[in-house]
This record gives structure tokens, C-alpha cells and sequence, in this order.
């Protein structure tokens, strides 16, 4: 007997990064000349989050998605298409920042910023952060807290959902890993330094289906990190499509978004069923 809700044996998110054009703007000077990386980024907002949302639609899915201030501001019309469909928008930084290159009070206008965006355009205040780069540093959760978050996704000290207690705060951390994260497959990106060797959809994204099958043998979460210029292509999303059909026929998974797994996590935490890290780890170099 598992502690997922509606008794189900496993939960299951799919999460998708919209970083779109983010990343080549923050990676280079000269990044709005270079056309090539700009329309990669732009598959995402336009071709596959369309895509993406079809497929939910028709299986029912409700997900998350996490997208940096600055892309809310360009793709509106990609985040107007994703509220209508009732899925949920956390806070991915605002141009894909390294937070470990932003002081502490840089860490907080951009967050500032964000929020200002998602009182703008989203009509609601993000629940969830994904940290650009997964890059938290000792005042990340401090400050996330301070400015109402709930959860964090970008931390990696446990397969399951847990609680991070920090200077007097809590918050969830539904942790990523890199095993379920498509740019060690997909990514080729020599602008930004990530030149993996591409794999073809279906051995690519096997290893994130093994990881699926043994969470759920364990009654475990299974959490993936995905971006839309990556598994939205169409050959990928067309693999991912057969899979989550085939999911779903199974009846027994608790697909939802991070926030719900967010809230499942503190009533659990309300009854001492979570594990607890507390942060920071370091206060000071250790050589
Ligand atoms: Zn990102």
C-alpha cells in the first residue's frame, strides 16, 4: 500500500523547461545575431508546446510547466494556450540567469521581476522554481520562501519528494536528477557548450521509460525534466505520445502536476512521513 493519493501505486510528472531563445541571449553578447540558435529556441513556444498541449488534451493530463520571465514576456500566446488548458506555470528565472552569477539581492530582483511578469501576463503568482541551470545557491531557498514559494524542483538529495528546512524556512523540493533529463540525449548546442551526441528517439528516451518502470515497482515518483525544443520535436514527442497512452491504460499512476505533488507532500510532512534536509550545507569553503 503505497501513500499516493486515490490510492494509485506511483506518481508521475511530466515537467517541460520553455526556455525557448533564453539560453543563447544569456550565453552570448552577440546572441539576437545569431538566427540559427534563436529559431531552435523558438520550436519550442510555437511548434511544440501547440503539440504538447494537443496530446494533453486528448489523454486529459494536466502538467507543469516552468518558464523564465522573459520567455512569458516573448511567447505569450504559447502561455495564454497553456493556462486555458488549466497546467500550471512555475517560475524558471527571468533570461535563464546563472543564479550562482547574481548576488543575493540580484537573486531577489530577478525574482522581483518574475513575479511582476506573472502578475502581468500569467494572473497568478507561481507556486513552484526550477532554478536556471539547477544552479540553487545558499540564499535561493531563503529568498523563494520569503516571496511565497512553495516548492522547488532543482534540488537532488532523494529519489522522493522531501522537505527543505532553511534559516526558519520550509519548502517542498520535488527533485530532478539527471537521469530523466532530456539534454544529456538531445542536446546539441555548441553555443552553449553542450555537444552530446544526439540519440535517436527511441533510445533516447528509454532510459527515462526504465527509470518510469522501476518507480513505479517502488511505489516511488517519477519525475521528468524536459524541454520543448528537445522531446517536443516530432519524431521524440510521437515516442512519448505511444508511451503515455500506454501509461495511462495502466490505471494505477497518479499523473499530476508538482504543485499537487507539492501539497501531497506537506499533509504527508504534517504527519512526520517526509525526510528533512536542512540547508544550507556549507557555510564556508571546506579546503
Ligand atoms: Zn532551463
Amino acid at each position: 500500500m503505497t501513500h499516493w493519493p486515490h490510492g494509485k501505486r506511483a506518481a508521475a510528472a511530466i515537467t517541460f523547461d520553455m526556455d525557448a531563445d533564453c539560453l543563447i541571449h544569456i550565453a552570448a553578447e552577440d546572441g539576437w545575431r545569431r538566427q540559427y540558435p534563436v529559431s531552435m529556441g523558438r520550436y519550442g513556444p510555437t511548434v511544440a508546446i501547440p503539440r504538447i498541449l494537443e496530446t494533453y488534451r486528448r489523454l486529459g493530463l494536466k502538467q507543469s510547466f516552468f518558464i523564465p520571465g522573459w520567455c512569458i514576456e516573448t511567447y505569450p500566446q504559447a502561455v495564454e494556450m497553456i493556462l486555458k488548458d488549466g497546467h500550471e506555470i512555475g517560475c524558471h528565472g527571468w533570461i535563464h540567469e546563472n543564479p550562482l552569477n547574481r548576488s543575493p539581492a540580484e537573486q531577489s530582483e530577478d525574482l522581483d521581476k518574475c513575479l511582476d511578469t506573472f502578475d502581468r501576463i500569467v494572473g497568478q503568482r507561481p507556486r513552484g522554481y526550477r532554478a536556471p541551470v539547477y544552479q540553487v545557491t545558499n540564499d535561493t531557498p531563503r529568498l523563494l520562501a520569503e516571496k511565497g514559494f512553495v516548492y522547488d524542483s532543482s534540488m537532488m538529495a532523494d529519489d522522493e519528494p522531501y522537505i527543505m528546512e532553511c534559516e526558519g524556512h520550509t519548502l517542498v523540493e520535488v527533485p530532478p536528477h539527471w537521469g530523466i533529463d532530456d539534454w544529456p540525449p538531445f542536446a546539441h548546442y555548441e553555443e552553449i557548450g553542450y555537444m552530446m551526441q544526439v540519440r535517436g528517439p527511441t533510445e533516447g528516451l528509454a532510459p527515462f521509460f526504465e527509470e518510469f518502470e522501476i518507480a513505479v515497482e517502488l511505489g516511488g515518483l517519477w519525475h521528468a525534466v524536459w524541454h520543448p525544443f528537445l522531446t517536443g520535436r516530432r519524431a521524440r514527442w510521437y515516442v512519448v505520445e505511444k508511451w503515455l497512452e500506454d501509461a495511462l491504460d495502466r490505471g494505477d499512476i497518479w499523473f499530476a502536476t508538482l504543485g499537487e505533488i507539492a501539497d501531497h507532500t506537506l499533509a504527508r510532512h504534517a504527519q512526520g512521513a517526509v525526510r528533512v534536509e536542512t540547508l544550507p550545507y556549507y557555510t564556508g569553503r571546506q579546503v
